[in-house]
């Protein structure tokens, strides 16, 4: 795959995302790279910490990437692209997109995994999310885009680890650790100081291995994390959104549909992490219409989905999605499966849909896509 590999960087305000960037901009394995800021009412690159020329590095500022400038995102990877293939910025093979820290990652994802354009040219490697030792806890309780951030992670990063109390620091670390392993228990967990961090905290986090250039299985999907049980947000969230919490999100461009009416239906953030999993293989028809029913019936709710699956007519070869909001069943195959294990394993993170509704849509489809066939026949 010769595509431009895409790292998000999310985390919240004072998590120490802006002086990582910032950081690992003077490392030269990040001249690269183009960046994407979205600094909405945050401070965002400090132009004389970085050396480097600035041509490649775009910040989008009138508003919120995850909500009320989607279609600048787009056009920034479509500029990107042609400017680059142009000669008239450096070249690239990566782009790192910083999100403000209130964003919800998850329509920025389904950016990435839907766009034709985007996904014609570009590629998820990972999300990594930082979380600050000092005022995570605090955050991830007030705030629900933040449990969002640290759920969906690829891998997490706690920052500041040098400025808590030597007395407090090994306690404070495990506090934070468990709780976040609790909500995502896949992502690698590594604990930084501040100005401490190199690029390779940020690339081959996910699905794309930097060294091999191939595809990461264990590092992207690591089913066997997953399967054990469902986890659920060990974060208690806190009453509806006070006057102070709404305007503190509109100083940041971040006006979300479902933010804007009464309802709170992203308030208690009900996060739910599981992976399903099915020994037969499906028939290319089930699966098509299994994601189309659960983008239908569940799409904003389903923040993230990965598998491998197992498609009839494809024994050597498994399918794989990908997901955030919306899957789409243009497939991607691998050249063959990555173990002896040839199940079908589809890990969700969702907002409050649980496993047993997945499987009992996975039957339904099944036993329609079933007729359907013996209808054609
Ligand atoms: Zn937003």
């Amino acid at each position: 795959m010769n595509k431009i590999w895409i790292t998000v960087i999310t985390g919240f305000l004072g998590s120490g995302k802006t002086t990582l960037l910032n950081t690992l901009l003077k490392h030269p394995e990040m001249n690269q790279a183009a960046v994407i800021v979205n600094e909405f009412g945050e401070i965002g690159i400090d132009y004389d910490l970085v050396e480097r020329s600035d041509e490649n590095i775009v910040q989008l500022a009138n508003g919120c990437l995850c909500c009320s400038v989607k279609g600048d995102l787009i056009d920034t990877f479509r500029d990107l692209y042609i400017q680059r293939n142009a000669g008239t910025i450096p070249y690239f093979d990566r782009v790192v997109i910083e999100t403000t820290g209130i964003a919800d990652p998850a329509p920025v994802l389904q950016i990435i995994f839907t766009n034709p354009m985007v996904m014609n040219h570009y590629s998820l490697d990972g999300v990594v999310t930082t979380v600050d030792v000092i005022n995570g806890v605090s955050s991830l309780e007030r705030f629900p885009e933040c449990v969002k951030q640290a759920a969906i992670a690829d891998r997490l990063i706690l920052t500041k680890s040098d400025l808590v109390e030597v007395a407090d620091h090994g306690e404070k670390v495990k506090d934070l650790s468990d709780r976040l392993r609790a909500l995502n228990p896949a992502a690698p967990i590594v604990v930084r100081n501040t100005g401490d961090v190199d690029p390779g905290d940020l690339f081959g986090t996910g699905m794309f291995n930097p060294e091999t250039k191939k595809i990461d299985f264990n590092s992207w999907l690591n089913p066997q994390k997953y399967l054990s049980e469902t986890t659920e947000n060990p974060f208690n969230a806190n009453e509806a959104d006070s006057e102070a919490t709404i305007s503190y999100y509109k100083d940041r461009g971040h006006t979300p549909e479902d933010r804007r009416g009464n309802d709170n239906h992203h308030h208690n953030p009900l996060i739910k992490t599981f992976c399903i999993v099915r020994d037969e293989p499906m028939s290319l028809e089930m699966l098509r219409m299994f994601l189309e029913g659960l983008s239908n019936e569940a799409g904003p709710d389903l923040l993230r989905v990965k598998g491998i699956v197992n498609i009839e007519n494809e024994p050597e070869r498994p399918a794989i999605i990908q997901g955030a909001q919306q899957i789409f069943h243009s497939l991607e195959f691998m050249d063959r499966w990555p173990s002896e294990d040839h199940r079908t394993r589809i890990v969700f993170i969702t907002h409050n849909i649980d496993k047993k509704y997945i499987e009992d849509t996975m039957s339904l489809i099944e036993r329609v896509a079933e007729r359907t066939v013996a209808a054609a026949m």
